[in-house]
């Protein structure tokens, strides 16, 4: 009979695994759009631009969170369906498409817009900005203690790891420590390796297990020592 399989049916999902794999890169361009995004709502901040630009981005970042979120849920949607057929080795194989459109739009349907202010990518932005807001409206006009917080800022900006002032600096939400991003990540995977936890590098830190997932790209620290070059070129 044309079409039916074998005993032991060969499946192969070569191609969905390679078009989930593409679309995990997707991922990259997301974070790229939120830290474009969180960069210019920083910067609308900074120059005391108006409420409603920082309010626009602010909606796009919900946009990013939201196309981040569902991208989660669709590969995780496809990878659990064809888990299940590989298990279960049906004998004709059902219609891949229509099963994962079936399970994703439940789950999307469960998505509610309020959640998105809650997930860490989104309050972490907000951090970001409100430690902006203070920094603008705690900018003294005093010169005298200028020096004083030269010295203070900078010594933050120095990567425990490398003692080099940071390029792409990222924060640990567990303990709040920032970090030079590659540096961090080798630390990470070389202890990934020997099968070790990576332990907070910074000294008297009692966080000793660091992991990826807990790093976000610190982008108002980033500016600030952006900033602070600039004013030593001058
Ligand atoms: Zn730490």
């Amino acid at each position: 009979m044309p079409g039916r399989s074998t005993v032991t049916p060969v499946i192969s999902f070569s191609s969905v695994d390679s078009a989930l794999s593409s679309l995990k890169a997707c991922h990259v361009s997301i974070s790229t759009g939120i830290e474009v995004t969180t960069d210019v709502a920083l910067a609308l901040t900074e120059h005391e631009g108006n409420a409603e630009e920082v309010s626009k981005m602010e909606k796009l970042m919900l946009d990013y969170v939201s196309m981040d979120q569902e991208l989660e849920q669709f590969i995780q949607v496809v990878e659990d369906v064809t888990n299940q057929i590989k298990q279960e080795r049906p004998e004709q194989l059902p219609d891949v498409k229509s099963l994962v459109n079936e399970k994703f739009n439940e789950l999307k349907n469960l998505n509610k817009d309020e959640d998105l202010l809650k997930t860490d990518k989104y309050l972490h932005f907000k951090s970001q900005l409100n430690e902006m807001k203070k920094q603008v409206g705690a900018e003294s006009p005093n010169e005298i203690d200028e020096d004083i917080a030269v010295t203070q800022s900078q010594r933050n900006f120095i990567c425990p790891i490398t003692q080099r002032e940071m390029e792409r600096p990222v924060k640990n939400k567990v303990c709040g420590h920032n970090y030079e991003t590659e540096a961090i990540i080798k630390i990470i995977q070389t202890k990934y390796k020997q099968k070790k936890k990576a332990r907070c590098p910074v000294v008297g830190c009692d966080n000793g297990d660091v992991k990826q997932s807990d790093l976000s790209i610190d982008t108002s620290l980033r500016r600030a020592i952006e900033n602070h070059r600039r004013h030593q070129i001058r």
